[in-house]
């Protein structure tokens, strides 16, 4: 049996013209043989919605709250009804999530507290409530599809909003809930980004998770691809929004994959690549608007590529830390001691740089940082700063090419680099700007290096025909 996932974003489930063409998609691997397992994301801008009434009640705002609930309410009655004919429990089913969602929200408005856990409860919705009505969408369009809920297969630890899958759990899940559809031919639909803990709290696996979602069920069942079906054709040079004439990169490694995601691109939550990885299952992203288009094909040997590199990521809303302290000079056990004050504070380092007395550090800009700098200054002089953006370059064997920093600073040389880092991997080159400045390092760097893309590595065909 040739099991592939499909994962569907957002925005390929945001209306009903979206679902029915996911359906068609679904329904024309199915016609190849293939034996689909669908996640799907919340319909577009649902999570945000959610998040936006939970911040409401828990500032007290309970009318605002419930309002938000209310038209979220309406947009997903008024999908299934466009969709199923025979709808009536399927919208009652709908009525009661609405009613337990705004039970909560009525709750939290009483609390005024709004902790990690309730936090993924709420917006947990925005998944079940997809899955729900895209599986009756399928039933009703000729699929086979039996709705699965997440929470019951995807197990995690309890780091809430960002927890970590237990693998061997959700391998032996997927197994019993999964496999048995599988084997009559069923296609199962179920909800990206939501989990469960052992307890069977709710969990989610961090913004953007549905990806992982993805991953993961690929992995646990030795699927022959993992799909990402989203709303552009493929991993693309650059961010189109940024750079409209960013090209699709054909075909791309795993590594240099997992590096454009952490470092920012997100086409793909950056997890999404280690189960894939683990397994070696191919992973391709594709346009659901598009579905013509051979996508982005993730694999763990590219071919070689004679342009430097296949794409640029932007990573913002990043702060930089300068720790200086000349009385430190050259004394041991020092990093450690910075480096003990940011495990303290559970804060990831992307970046690091360091001189004879003092060290550059760059962190996700975060609530924590006034007393992490607080902490660091019992060791140190400590200034810290907002507002910035890593840029980063990725292509294979960066390092064996001789000019390459002379020619990415030159591209950017009427932006202002605040710190500089090359060589600890041998396929990404990144340096930090201010914020307000990453656009047009974006489209500066896209102009000089993707001028004359290697066409076996490149859809150059589609920059001719535009
Ligand atoms: P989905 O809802 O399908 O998960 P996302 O919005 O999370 O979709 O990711 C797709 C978006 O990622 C694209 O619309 C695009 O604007 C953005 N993006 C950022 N960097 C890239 C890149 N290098 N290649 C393709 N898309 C990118
Ligand atoms: N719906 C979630 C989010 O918006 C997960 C996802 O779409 O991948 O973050
Ligand atoms: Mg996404």
């Amino acid at each position: 049996m040739s099991l592939v996932v499909m994962k569907f974003g957002g925005t390929s489930v945001e209306d009903p013209a979206a679902i029915g063409r996911t359906a068609a998609i679904v329904a024309g691997r199915v016609a190849l043989g293939k034996q689909p397992v669908v996640v799907v994301s919340a319909m577009a801008k649902v999570t945000d919605q959610l998040l936006r009434a939970a911040a409401a009640a828990a500032e007290g705002d309970r009318a605002g709250a419930l309002a938000i609930s209310s038209r979220l309410r309406v947009r997903h009655r008024e999908t299934t009804a466009a969709l199923v004919k025979d709808s009536a429990a399927l919208l009652d089913l709908i009525d009661q999530e609405f009613d337990s969602l705004d039970e909560i929200l009525r709750g939290l408005a009483a609390i005024l507290e709004l902790t990690p856990r309730i936090s993924d409860l709420i917006v947990s919705y925005g998944e079940r409530l997809s899955s729900r009505i895209v599986a009756a969408a399928f039933s009703e369009l000729g699929i086979d599809a039996a709705h699965v809920d997440a929470r019951e297969v995807v197990i995690t630890d309890s780091n809430f909003q960002k927890a970590v899958p237990r693998d061997a759990l959700i391998e032996q899940r997927a197994q019993t809930k999964l496999l048995p559809l599988t084997a009559q031919s069923k296609v199962p639909v179920m909800g990206g980004f939501i989990a469960s803990n052992e307890a069977g709290i709710t969990t989610t696996l961090g913004r953007g998770g549905s990806d992982f979602t993805g991953a993961l069920i690929g992995g646990a069942l030795a699927a022959e691809a993992i799909e990402i079906w989203t709303d552009v054709d493929g991993i693309l040079t650059a961010d189109p929004r940024v750079c409209p004439d960013a090209l699709r990169v054909k075909i791309i490694s795993f590594e240099e994959a997992a590096e454009l995601a952490y470092f920012g691109a997100k086409v793909l939550h950056p997890a999404t690549i280690l189960p894939a990885v683990k397994k070696n299952i191919p992973v391709l992203v594709l346009n659901s608007r598009n579905a013509a288009c051979e996508g982005t094909r993730i694999t763990s040997l590219a071919p070689h590529c004679k342009s430097p590199f296949k794409s640029i990521a932007v990573k913002k809303k990043l702060s930089i830390i300068d720790v200086v302290a000349s009385r430190m000079l050259m004394t041991h056990g020092y990093m450690k001691e910075i480096f003990t004050v940011f495990d303290k504070h559970k804060c990831a380092v992307d970046m690091v740089s360091t001189s004879e007395v003092s060290v550059s550090l760059t962190v996700d800009s975060n609530d924590n940082l006034p007393a992490l700098a607080a902490d660091l200054g019992q060791l140190a002089d400590v200034k810290y700063e907002g507002k910035k953006a890593l840029i980063c370059l990725v292509g294979d064997d960066i390092r064996g090419k001789n000019g390459m920093a002379a020619q990415v600073f030159n591209a950017v040389r009427h932006i202002n680099v605040r710190m500089i880092s090359q060589g600890a991997s041998e396929i990404n080159m990144s340096f930090m700007i201010d914020e307000d400045d990453a656009d047009e390092a974006v489209r500066s760097l896209h102009a000089a290096f993707f001028q004359d893309p290697d066409p076996a590595i490149f859809d150059v065909e589609a920059r001719r025909s535009n």
